[in-house]
């Protein structure tokens, strides 16, 4: 910014329609992009406690990992949703509202406050959402279960290892369910007791008819065309993982360009070109790249179909279960 020219703020403090002041987006945000670094007065201790005749109030606390502090103007107006447009991501030693939808100028930034909580109180809830719970819960594990699996990706790190035992595996995988590759990827999971995701075509087409019904977890798309939902899985996945037998082809390098195009983390690697347990250091070592930096991953696994490439499902099966062995919520 140049002397003299006067910053247009991102986020504005009016009046709302959920409950006293809100936080308003003053422009456009895209999913994933940080709204505001979030004021963080200071450190609430015995020392320095609450001083009430200054306004400080227990409501405008945060928790972060044990430790209390007062949030400041304007973050803490932040009003809670049951479908929440944005929530807190802690980096470091600072935090930010991040988008978790486009959202558009004029909207309330809303969060919801039973992210990275257990044992708070609960409160009747009137945010508005059309899947309004009815009740602030004041504890994520006290939400439904498609909720703490939709708030997953979003929990702090800090929360992810105090409660590691109860939140489980960090690691969801994900393909299209083709044969071949997609499906070692499906039965690794399965074996080690790792949750799946994905989109499959309309149908739940696959080359030989259609995906099994062991992999429930996997959703249909709107279109019956498989490059549709190699768009949506590349989407919709924190990261690509390319599994193929010399160099990709066809949907494999369908995938690859997809995955560079959307800016997605992807490895690439060919099974004819190296052995299954060198494949597997490589990896192992890029996952735990990822995973340093995300309380959750969900990895899409792509890669040729049997018929493309005789063999690839036994090479990627014994890569994939070395590899993610380390993620594993049970012993195979
Ligand atoms: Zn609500």
């Amino acid at each position: 910014m140049r002397d003299g020219e006067i910053a247009t703020p991102a986020v504005e403090v009016r009046s709302s329609p959920i409950e006293g002041l809100g936080l308003f987006a003053a422009r456009a945000f895209h999913p994933g992009e940080r709204l505001h670094h979030v004021n963080v007065v200071r450190e609430v201790t015995p020392e320095a406690p609450l001083r009430p005749e200054l306004g400080e109030r227990a409501d405008h606390c945060d928790y972060p990992d044990g430790r209390v502090v007062l949030i400041g103007a304007p973050d803490r107006h932040v009003n809670h949703s049951c479908d929440p447009s944005a929530y807190v991501s802690y980096e470091e030693d600072a935090c930010y509202l991040v988008a978790r939808r486009a959202i558009p100028a004029g909207a309330e930034i809303t969060c919801d406050y039973s992210i990275n909580v257990t044992g708070g109180s609960a409160w009747p809830c009137h945010c508005g959402a059309a899947r309004c719970r009815g009740t602030v819960v004041g504890d994520c594990f006290q939400l439904p279960p498609d909720i703490q699996r939709e708030y997953r990706p979003l929990l702090a790190q800090w929360f992810v290892r105090r409660h590691a035992a109860q939140l489980g595996p960090r690691l969801e995988i994900w393909s299209g369910g083709q044969t071949g590759v997609d499906r070692s990827a499906l039965d690794v999971a399965l074996e080690l007791g790792l949750p799946l995701g994905g989109w499959v075509p309309r149908g739940r087409l696959a080359e030989d008819g259609v995906v099994p019904s062991r992999y429930e977890s996997l959703r249909e798309a709107d279109s019956p065309d498989y490059a549709e939902r190699t768009r949506l899985n590349v989407r919709d996945a924190d990261a690509t993982l390319v599994l193929a037998m010399g160099a990709a082809t066809g949907g494999t390098a369908f995938t690859l360009e997809e995955a560079r195009r959307v800016g997605r983390p992807v490895l690439e690697i060919d099974l004819s070109a190296e052995s299954t347990s060198e494949a597997a250091v490589r990896v192992r070592a890029w996952l735990e790249s990822l995973v340093a930096t995300r309380s959750f991953v969900r990895l899409n696994v792509a890669g040729p179909r049997a018929s493309q490439a005789p063999g690839v499902y036994a090479r990627a099966r014994q890569t994939l279960r070395d590899a993610l062995a380390a993620y594993a919520a049970r012993t195979p």
